[in-house]
Parts: C-alpha cells; structure tokens; sequence
C-alpha cells in the first residue's frame, strides 16, 4: 500500500510523485510488502498541501479502504506527508486500532499507532507541523506587509503590465517595460482628451496589443492600472493596491521602489476623472444618500460609505443593544483608525457649507477673466516644447535626451488641455444660487451640484465615542469654478 504526497507541484508535472513513488517502492521491496496492482495501491494527492484543508481525495480513499480492511499497511515518504493536520491523525489512528496496520515511511521508518507513547509522539509532531505551516503562513504575510512598508514589489500574481524584472547589481528589481509603459501614458492621455475607457480597451484590442496575462483588455482592468499608486511608484496595499501606503512614522505616501510610469500631475488628473463621483452617479446606480464618492477617511484615503440605522434590539444571548443612527464610515479593512460620521448631522453640515459657498459666489453670469491660469501654463509649455525641439534640431541636445523631455512637456499640456475643456464644460451648467440649492430635493440633482461645486470630503477619525463633529470634516471646493 502507498500514499504519496507531495505538498507542492506548481508545475503540475507529477515528476515529484513518480520520483517518490520509485523510492517507495524500492521501500516495499526490502520489507516484502506487496503493493495492489492498479490504481487503488496508490494514493496519489498530488499538489494538495495537506494542512491548508482542501479536501484530499486520495487520503479519503486510504481511510475509507483501510475501514474496509482491503489494505493491511501503509507506506509513505514522511509522517507529516501523511498527516499535517492533528484532525487527520486522529482519524487515521481510530482507523488503524480496529485493523492491525503499520505504517512506514521512508524518512523517518516505522510509524508505531499501535500504544500509546507511539500515539503520542505522533501527535505531537502532528501539532508542530501544523504549527510550523501556520507560522510560515505568518511570516510571509508580515514579510509582505514589511515590504510593502518598503515600497518593495511583492511578489505572486501575474507580472504588472508597464513594469519587468530584472537584476540589477545582483539585486531582483523591477524595470520599465518602455513599450507597455508607453501604452498607460496613452491610455492616460486619452482619458485627459475625454475619451472612454471601453473605446481605448476596443482599440488596444483591434491594434492586438497584448496584455501582460495575454488576456483581451478591458475597461475595468485598465482603470486599475491607471489608477493603482504603483503607477506613480507609491506602495499601493487594499483590495487591488487601490489604497497608497503611508508611513507610520512620516505620514506620508510610502515611495516604491520601481520607477513611475506617469507623473504626479497626469495621475492625479487621471484619477480625478475615472474616479470622479460625478462619473460615479452616471453608471446607474441608485444613490440613496447624499454623499457616497464624495467622503474619505484621512487614516488611508480610502473612500466612505453609508451604514444604515440599526434599531434597539435584542441579542441572541438575551441582552439589549443599543441602536445606532444611520452614518458614513471608512470601509477599507486594513485601515488602522477608521473614520465615522453621523448621516444627517454631515449631510447637513455639507448642504449649509455649500449654500454659504454659493452664496459667495457674486457674479455667477461674469465671463472668465482675461488671465485664465491654465492658458497662460500652456502658453508656458509649448514655449518650452519648441526649445526642446531647436536644441534637438541644432544637435546641441542629443536626441535621446531630447525626445523624452518633449514628451514629458506635451504630457502637461494635454493634461492642462484636458482640464480646461473639462472646466469649460462645466461652467455651461449654471450654479444654483444658495436658496435654490436649499430648497433642491431630488437626490441625483443635489449630487451633481456637489460634483460641480466640490471636489472631496474629507472625514478625520474622532475620539472613540465621537459619533459626530464638524471640526472632523473637511470640505475641498472646486477652484477652477471661482472664475465664473
Ligand atoms: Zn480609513
């Protein structure tokens, strides 16, 4: 009789199995152990660990034939092999008290369940061994974590697309990939020109640019990546690396230690328009709250959302609890203070802020003064453009130096382009005055003055037990829209 596991065999190839299975059977040999021709003399689990819990159906077999008594012995590589898990030991022990079974095993010789000390001495290499694999299981994610403190990639998953490995002075680092980086500076330019995500996956697929998974593009993943902080080289942690990292000693955003794909600006710019709240209300969901896409925890940056009430109820054990109002609250789990707020007293605070704001606003019909910014930041770029270009045409600059540096330039002014034609266009809609905001009821209408009047909320966690205070709230207005 064997088992043979091998805890595992990524690359599926049994090759660790076969090799096994020779020594056992060289094993059974020497003890004149004959082995049950067929499939049913070997149990082979391959690539199953045997202490994460995935059922192993050939370990099932073993015992439900050892129940039956069609085997008499068992042989396998190692004990823990056999049995990681204390649960699986004791099942196997019950089994092989009714029969008289031995087991063998090649590294460490004869398994005696038989009295107690044996029992006892493999139970208790039963409780390491699940020990150690739930310690290794620790390490590495603190391992992970600790990495990621230190803006280092971690590994597992596919490869990110933009970026490659490589060895630099003996050191696994990662590199650009130039052509895939180029494709996200793309794709983040023609997001600033307006175009639609599910155009630009359309086209990379029609023009057979492939992914780094060789996948077909589509919309979501390459909102993901043009958003992901790793593409700015800022450790990303959360669900997808959404969420940058910041230090715990500085506060601030964790630098990565591979090289950026976009600047600081077109990212921002990027994220501001596929994350927009605006955007948000037009995927057809309905909003039931005011604020949602609007607040964010200033622990992690994270985005808020809405809890609903809770009654005064009682407990299954027989006990009241309390009830809750309804409030907004940071929903990333690994936030370490999360931030939350009261629903109506926030929404309230909000609605009165913003009519104050209105209000201020005196000449809501004014035309644009004469010194737009943006213009004059063009106007800045494109001069420095053309120096770029008379250096390179002169050969004062190298051409590799040259081109760079031009791109870069013509980035910001698409970027600034981008954000003029947005601000352009949402100065078409008028503003509400204060008291028209004030007696505004629908929800969807309220939500798209907020997104043409502010750009963030944000919310500091308070003292425990502070459900609401309006010094905790911050409210970003939009500046671009003063000019009016
Ligand atoms: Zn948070």
């Amino acid at each position: 009789m064997l088992y043979l596991r091998i805890s595992a065999d990524p690359k599926n190839d049994e090759l660790g199995v076969r090799r096994q299975e020779k020594e056992l059977r060289a094993l059974a040999e020497r003890l004149g152990w004959e082995i049950i021709p067929g499939v049913a003399g070997v149990y082979s689990d391959d690539d199953r660990s045997a202490y994460n819990g995935k059922p192993r159906e050939r370990f099932e077999d073993l015992l439900a034939d050892l129940r039956l008594g069609v085997v008499d012995g068992v042989l396998c590589w190692h004990s823990d092999r056999l049995y990681r898990r204390p649960r699986d030991l004791d099942r196997l022990i019950d089994v092989l008290e009714v029969h008289d079974t031995q087991v063998q095993t090649v590294k460490s010789g004869i398994v005696d369940l038989s009295n107690a000390t044996g029992r006892a001495v493999a139970k208790t290499i039963a409780v390491w061994s699940e020990h150690e694999s739930a310690l290794k299981a620790e390490r590495l994610m603190s391992k992970h974590d600790q990495m990621r403190q230190a803006g280092q990639p971690v590994g597992g998953g596919p490869r990110a697309y933009g970026w490659r490995s490589a060895t630099i002075n003996g050191t696994k680092t990662s590199v650009l990939e130039p052509t895939e980086a180029q494709v996200l500076r793309d794709a983040a330019t023609r997001i600033l020109h307006g175009e639609k995500l599910g155009t630009i996956t359309r086209d990379l697929n029609e023009r057979g640019v492939a992914t780094a998974t060789g996948a077909p593009w589509n919309p979501s993943s390459l909102k993901a990546m043009l958003v992901r902080p790793r593409v700015v080289a800022l450790a990303g942690s959360g669900k997808d690396g959404m969420v940058p990292v910041i230090s715990e000693e500085t506060g601030e955003p964790v630098r990565a230690a591979w090289p950026a794909i976009l600047d600081m600006d077109t990212w921002q710019s990027v994220r501001a328009i596929l994350l927009d709240a605006d955007r948000r209300t037009n995927t057809g969901r309905v909003h039931t709250r005011l604020l949602p896409g609007f607040l964010f925890c200033t622990t992690c940056a994270g985005p808020m959302q809405g809890r609903p009430p809770r009654a005064r109820r009682m407990s299954p054990h027989g006990r009241w609890e309390s009830g809750r109002a309804a409030k907004y609250g940071c929903v990333n789990p690994k936030c370490r203070v999360k931030a939350n707020t009261l629903q109506d007293e926030t929404e309230k605070l909000v609605t009165s802020l913003v009519a104050v704001w209105l209000a201020e606003q005196e000449f809501p019909d004014q035309a644009p003064p004469a010194d737009d910014p943006i213009a004059a930041d063009i106007t800045a770029f494109e001069a420095q453009a053309a120096h770029y270009r008379e250096l390179m045409v002169t050969r004062a600059m190298a051409e590799e130096d040259a081109l760079p540096a031009i791109n870069l330039v013509r980035a910001k002014i698409q970027a600034l382009k981008a954000k003029q034609a947005q601000t352009a266009k949402r100065r078409t809609r008028p503003l509400p005055s204060a008291e028209q905001w004030l007696n505004l009821h629908g929800l969807t209408e309220r939500r798209a003055v907020l997104s043409d009047v502010i750009t963030r909320i944000d919310v500091k966690p308070g003292p425990w037990g502070d459900a609401y205070h309006p010094d905790r709230i911050h409210i970003t207005f939009r500046d671009d829209t003063h000019g009016r």
